[in-house]
């Protein structure tokens, strides 16, 4: 069967212009996933596109994803990124990768082995919150996760990224080989502090030596990444055949913008990302907390209002002028005066937002971002709550954004239809939303100590405002709620 590394492929179709056969793996990256593809992978393949080189990405999948890799090989681990803008298409054949191992095809050894080749100087991952075993009210290694006691009882056959990354040191260390820099780019808070807390507290179980060493020697920069990378569906594969010419199963679509801003402290070299356009800096914090905020919390906002307004799309949202004017509102008015980020024009990033929230040709699903949300609102939401209930200044917005989420996870849309609901905790919601009445429900659900921590459940202004948010939903529906939450 022809594939991207066989046919005759569009002649718009943008090809590596670099000679492949120089690749090595000098970067191992966990979670061959949307985001992946269309961020990191294209971004080296910009830089090998410019001055050439050897820095080949290893792809590695744990425990799914063999269909994938399988197909990755059949065409030489060429793949298509689709940028979609308002004013036309752009197909990319990403050459970066130059191999990939899957636990299932391969073995587990194999991989670990990979880990521990003397040319390989980042490890990187985007293997979303819940790869960590972190937990999120701690901060630290989740001891209770069964991968993370089974690492600790079996360290030479881990099944954790964790547990990978310290059997791997292990062994560099042993051999007398140089560690490596590990690289999360994951979207979750200070991400750099997440992946080395995860690491260390694998390592100092198993050996405060091992653990000292990787202390002293290993690296763990902090990183800020944005590019609305919606997961593939038939629809948009099939899109990506007509452009190609071929069908390409790993292929995915996105946004054309892209932003990628990085701590630069890496102890084994790095690919020159900055001819990407990449932005090298000393704290990666305040850029992150921007991004988390002013994007990833207007973005939550849509989807928990959004999908139960019924629109399934957050362009959709954005064609309605109350939706547009709200997330507006939220990121300029709630979100911006909690920053920190100095030197950048909030009111223009707001505007540029709101443009890439438009963007028609991105069907990016209201019900995916609605996804995990339990993971998600401290960062998005709460921790710009704390700034208000602090300063005693307002936050209708984001109230409603809270109050949405706990209609939206109380399982049923403002037409009576039923929600799948997907979450980590969605067996502990679901009790809580069994267990209450409506006019419970907000005391119900702040219960969830994963989520609302002490300071804002003991705090009377915060469940007043939540209160209040709640019941303008139950007494107007979510469009409505919005246009009278505009009107304060
Ligand atoms: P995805 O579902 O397409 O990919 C997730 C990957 O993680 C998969 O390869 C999966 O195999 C792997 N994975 C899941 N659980 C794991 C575990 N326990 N151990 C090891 N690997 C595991 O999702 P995605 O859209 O690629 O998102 C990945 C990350 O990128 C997320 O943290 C997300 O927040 C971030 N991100 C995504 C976007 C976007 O628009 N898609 C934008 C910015 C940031």
């Amino acid at each position: 069967m022809k594939t991207i590394a066989s046919a005759p492929l569009a002649e718009n179709v943008m090809m590596p212009q670099y000679d492949r056969q120089q690749l090595k793996t000098r970067i191992v990256h966990f979670g061959f996933g949307a985001f992946h593809r269309a961020h990191q992978a294209l971004l080296t393949d910009r830089v090998l596109n410019a001055q050439g080189g050897d820095w080949g990405i290893c792809e590695i999948s744990l425990f799914s994803g063999d269909r994938l890799m399988r197909q990755l090989r059949e065409q030489d681990h060429l793949f298509t990124v689709l940028e979609k803008g308002a004013n036309g298409n752009q197909p990319i054949v990403i050459g970066a990768v130059n191999e990939c191992l899957n636990a299932t095809l391969d073995s587990l050894a194999a991989i670990i082995e990979k880990f521990c080749e003397p040319q390989v100087a980042i490890v990187s991952l985007t293997i979303t919150e819940k790869g960590y075993c972190i937990d999120p009210a701690a901060g630290s290694l989740d001891l209770s996760n069964p991968r993370i006691i089974h690492d600790m009882q079996t360290p030479a056959e881990p099944h954790s990224a964790p547990g990978i990354i310290v059997e791997a040191l292990h062994r560099r260390r042993e051999r007398g080989l140089q560690p490596f820099t590990v690289l999360s780019c994951d979207n979750i808070p200070d991400n750099g502090h997440v992946v080395k807390n995860a690491v260390l507290g694998m390592a100092e179980k198993r050996s405060p030596e091992l653990a000292h060493w990787i202390q002293e020697h290993v690296s763990f920069p902090g990183t800020m990444v944005d590019r609305i990378v919606p997961a593939a569906t038939d629809e948009s594969l099939a899109e990506i055949a007509h452009e190609l010419g071929v069908a390409d199963p790993c292929a995915i679509s996105c946004e054309p913008f892209i932003q990628w801003v990085i701590e630069d402290n890496f102890v084994c070299g790095r690919p020159q990302w900055e001819t990407a356009g990449v932005q090298m800096v000393e704290n990666v914090l305040p850029w992150e907390q921007m991004k988390l905020r002013m994007l990833n919390g207007s973005h939550s906002f849509l989807a928990y209002l959004g999908y139960l307004a019924g629109f399934q799309h957050i362009s959709d949202c954005m064609q309605d002028s109350a939706f547009r004017e709200a997330a507006y509102r939220l990121m300029l008015n709630e979100q911006a005066p909690t920053l920190q980020i100095t030197d950048v024009d909030l009111d223009q990033y707001a505007l540029s937002l709101l443009e890439r929230f438009a963007n028609p040709a991105l069907k990016h699903k209201t019900w995916q971002i609605a996804m995990d949300g339990s993971q998600k609102l401290p960062q998005r939401m709460l921790e710009g709550i704390r700034v208000h209930l602090a300063r005693q200044s307002e936050w209708p917005l984001l109230a409603l954004g809270v109050a949405g989420w706990m209609r939206y996870v109380s399982g049923v849309d403002d037409s009576g239809t039923a929600i799948d609901i997907r979450d980590p905790l969605s067996e502990k919601i679901a009790a809580l939303v069994k267990q209450s009445t409506e006019s419970e429900r907000v005391s119900a659900l702040l219960s969830l100590h994963e989520i609302f921590a002490a300071d804002l459940v003991q705090n009377p202004q915060f469940v007043a405002a939540i209160q209040q948010a709640w019941q303008r939903i139950a007494q107007y529906g979510a469009h409505q709620a919005v246009i009278e939450t505009l009107k304060n």
